[in-house]
């Protein structure tokens, strides 16, 4: 029996398992980083320990202090949730020995499938289907070169200790081998500590899907079903689903019996995913096991009605599986979306900052996993996701709709999310036609993530109007506290002497100015903004909720205001203009073209270039390292180098001045 668990992780997962646990009766003990002291895991639990500072290789990577808080706060179990060390064997042979129980498989199934190499040795002994590959011993460039050629192009090289996307490149032809070789291999001894690269055959519009397995010491395995991952962004997850659409019976069948064989090979215990890809033929082919609870576990969740953490702390208590493979059914259809704090109009930048607002929505179908609230934030130290948005329906028409609607009902101020790429991605008829491959979201980005869309005049008129209210409200209360409400000077109406009764704001969008002109007719605002005239008339209520007609139809938004910035939410969607203050001087001269600076904070990995170099456009200049994921600095336009201002392994603020270079413009002058 599992008395106390101590939760060594942070963050939703941290906060999902502490609610299962306690619902169970358990204690539970949280661990935090210095930023974490305030976070929400921390109060999801009973009890709450410091483990170290906020980079995660000084706290949450910390096997060895974690196992002293769990020996010192009298743990049973330790459960480790997913990400940091909840796929490191070492940890969960230390947590054995300590005759803590650690809540995932024995060490030794985490061994097994810790590197695709091994893992894909294995799969193939038990006769699971492998993609085509080399998943050999010999590492050298020459060797991996000439496994490439042997299953010929396009070719996938990925880091064997890899997962999450990291250390993984696609290699279309013999002239980017090298360079592929080289920069997966980097990646994954950066990310992993771990060079060592597989060669696959990189499969043509295939689909992800994987199988929920779960096994108990008693000997029982089987599967809950698949899920399906094919929306993926540089082979990380973005949607995911369960069951996966049009899947045949036969097929799901085989896969389950596949995933439950593939499992039994290395004598998995607890909750585990077996991942598949799947072939335009209908053709299945393992690609890795997953030794822990996925993000995706609550779809798979919503289809069957079972609480998976339930699960696996009655496994780690070495009770047996509560129901046999004939007793589970699917119940309709789940989708889940990941929420980030980043930017897909500049090729989804990861942003941090502050959570000023962050509202999710409620309703019939709908969860919602977050570890963050608002007040808090988003911060460098760890993975920018905000929260998992989840739908459930009875059928899959009814699942997509209904996520759509939820994710046009998120509001965050604070930090640019990608709420409005995920919406446009679920509601896209192809997705709703459940017919997308692994590649479809790289090639339909360019709709997915619109850049340089322009905020619409209602959304501005609105903002106005807002505007016009907050001054009105204002004016308002100095006049009752002047004791004379009649006063022309307690009037926000843009009254004047002599004048027509207007105000003029501008609004920024972007870069854009845009002039608002709200001119106040009798018991309405006129907006004029271009050539667009709309009549206004609303009420702000508390919370930034605005009651609003704009020419007679009534609209209902959500108005927040920060500093000069305006955030409108409504009809499913958000916008953020700032309010223009003409006496604040804007003195951005210093956004010159031949000075680049680091656009979050970040690690400098490698300088590609040397003072003096003459650069074209395009050109590599260094490599940042930020959120564990390369990021290329390249030459905005043709020049010369002129200052590096920084080394490889500097850690670098937003905003750091990296590189100055003369333009070529500027050197055609000069010589
Ligand atoms: P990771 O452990 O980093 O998540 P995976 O091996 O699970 O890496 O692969 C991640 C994604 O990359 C898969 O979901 C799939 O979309 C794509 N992928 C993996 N192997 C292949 C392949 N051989 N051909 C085409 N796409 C692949």
């Amino acid at each position: 029996m599992i008395r106390t668990l101590l939760i060594a992780n942070r963050g939703e997962i941290a906060c999902r398992v502490a609610r299962t646990a306690r619902a169970m009766g358990m204690r539970t003990v949280a661990v935090f980083s210095e930023a974490d002291a305030d976070a929400v895991h921390v109060r999801a639990c009973d009890e709450a320990w410091p483990i170290g500072p906020a980079p995660a290789t000084e706290s949450y990577l910390r096997a060895d202090v974690i196992l002293d808080v769990a020996r010192r706060a009298k743990a049973d179990a330790v459960h480790p949730g997913y990400g940091f060390l909840s796929e490191n064997a070492g940890f969960a042979r230390s947590c054995e020995e300590a005759g803590i129980v650690f809540v995932g498989p024995p060490s030794s199934a985490i061994d097994a499938m810790g590197s695709k190499a091994g893992a894909k040795a294995l799969m193939a002994a038990a006769g699971v289907p492998l993609v085509p590959g080399y998943h050999g011993e010999d590492q050298s460039p020459e060797c991996l070169a000439e496994e490439a050629r042997k299953i010929g192009f396009p070719v996938l090289l990925k880091a064997s200790a890899g997962g999450g996307g990291k250390g993984m490149r696609v290699v279309a032809a013999e002239s980017e081998l090298a360079a592929g070789i080289e920069g997966a291999a980097r990646e994954g001894m950066a990310s992993f500590g771990d060079g060592r690269l597989i060669v696959e055959k990189y499969l043509q519009r295939p689909r992800h899907v994987e199988v929920q397995v779960f096994a108990d010491r008693h000997g029982n395995t089987l599967h809950l079903f698949e899920r399906d991952c094919s929306a993926q962004r540089r082979h990380q997850k973005i949607l995911e689903e369960a069951p996966a659409p049009g899947l045949d019976p036969a097929l799901r069948q085989a896969m389950g019996e596949a995933a439950v064989a593939a499992a039994r090979a290395v004598g998995y215990v607890g909750a585990g995913t077996v991942e598949f890809i799947l072939d335009e033929s209908g053709s299945f082919h393992f690609m890795e096991m997953n030794t822990r609870l996925q993000v995706e576990h609550p779809v798979t969740e919503l289809i069957t009605g079972l609480d998976l953490v339930d699960w696996q702390l009655r496994v780690a208590a070495g009770e047996p599986l509560p129901l046999r493979q004939g007793d589970l059914v699917i119940r309709g259809h789940a989708a889940e979306v990941r929420l980030y704090a980043e930017d897909p109009a500049r090729d989804f930048l990861p942003q941090t900052g502050p959570l000023i607002r962050l509202r999710f929505p409620e309703g019939e179908g709908i969860r919602v996993d977050s570890g963050v609230e608002e007040g808090g934030a988003v911060t460098v130290h760890y993975d920018p996701m905000i929260a998992k948005i989840i739908a459930h329906g009875r059928d899959r028409t009814e699942a997509l709709a209904r996520l759509a609607m939820a994710l046009g009902r998120v509001e965050v101020v604070g930090v640019t999310t990608n709420a409005g790429f995920l919406k446009r991605l679920v509601e896209h008829p192809e997705v709703v036609a459940g017919a997308i491959d692994t590649g479809f979201v790289g090639r339909e980005i360019g709709t997915l993530a619109p850049s340089g869309e322009s905020v619409p005049a209602d959304i501005l008129a609105l903002a106005g109007l807002a505007e016009m209210l907050t001054l009105d409200a204002g004016a308002k209360a100095a006049a009752a506290r002047t004791g004379d409400p009649r006063s022309p000077w307690a009037r926000a109406d843009g009254w004047r002497l002599n004048d027509t009764a207007h105000h003029d704001l501008v609004f920024m969008d972007g870069a854009a100015e845009v002039p608002v002109r709200m001119t106040f007719e009798g018991a309405a605002w006129t907006a004029a903004i271009g050539d667009s005239r709309m009549c206004l008339t609303g009420r702000l209520g508390a919370d930034g909720a605005l009651e609003s007609r704009i020419d007679g139809v009534r609209r209902a938004a959500t108005i927040v205001r920060d500093g000069d910035r305006r955030s409108v939410f409504t009809d499913g969607r958000g916008w953020s203009v700032r309010l223009h203050d003409p006496l604040a001087e804007i003195g951005d001269a210093a956004e010159e073209s031949g000075r680049l600076v680091a656009p979050m904070p970040a690690k400098v990995v490698r300088v590609a270039v040397e003072v003096g170099a003459v650069v074209a456009r395009g050109t590599l200049l260094m490599l940042l390292e930020a959120m564990k994921m390369e990021h290329s600095i390249t030459a905005p336009v043709d020049g010369v180098v002129e200052r590096i201002a920084v080394e490889p392994g500097d850690l670098v603020e937003e905003g750091a001045e990296l590189v100055v270079f003369a333009t070529a413009a500027a050197e055609a002058v000069a010589s």
